[in-house]
């Protein structure tokens, strides 16, 4: 029979030599929705324990790395699409379509301007570089390794280092995080 999944859990985010870790952080849900459930660091549960600093839960790169995805998908969809003809969403706003369409539309263009600011705050000098190329303008690999005059090698580095900061900046950003999409844009809350 299988083992709940809450000692499931706790056996994933426990080094076989240490004792359990006692506190599960309050994001470890939304970690676990979004864990890839292949991966080799935390077996598809989102957290993994990081004892040289007291056993400390953190949030897995894997999660980071599908966060920081759909937030980029976000972008290019509002990018290619960037007029909404008609949207559906009298009851969460209230009032007349109209109004609904004109706050939906800002809250997309707010939404872009929010990934760019943010990324760019975020990354460090060297990584802005690789992720103009790769990510805004879709540059391939060879392009963009032309444009940045980095190897293969530390290009790519750069892309992953650039996936692992942002999504977990965009899901930790406050007051209002980039992730997930839909409370960004409709308002819906996190279930704690
Ligand atoms: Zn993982």
């Amino acid at each position: 029979m299988a083992a709940p999944v809450i000692a499931r859990v706790e056996m994933a985010l426990v080094n076989p030599s240490a004792k359990p870790v006692g506190v599960m952080p309050a994001e470890v849900g939304i970690w676990r929705a979004n864990a890839r459930h292949d991966c080799v660091s935390c077996g598809g549960y989102g957290a993994r324990g990081r004892y040289t600093t007291g056993r400390t839960v953190c949030m897995c790169d894997c999660v980071a790395r599908r966060v920081f995805r759909a937030c980029l998908a976000a972008y290019r969809e509002i990018h290619e699409h960037p007029f909404v003809q008609r949207v559906q969403w009298e009851r969460q706003m209230g009032g007349q379509p109209a109004e609904s369409v004109r706050y939906y539309q800002r809250k997309r263009e707010d939404y872009c301007a929010d990934f760019y600011l943010v990324a760019k705050r975020a990354l460090a000098a060297d990584l802005w570089p690789v992720f103009r190329a790769y990510f805004l303008e879709g540059c391939d690999w060879k392009t963009g390794t032309k444009i940045t005059k980095l190897s293969r090698g530390l290009f790519f580095h750069g892309v992953y280092r650039i996936e692992k900061t942002l999504g977990r900046t965009f899901l930790t950003l406050k007051p209002y995080a980039l992730f997930p999409l839909d409370e960004y844009f409709y308002g819906t809350r996190r279930r704690g």
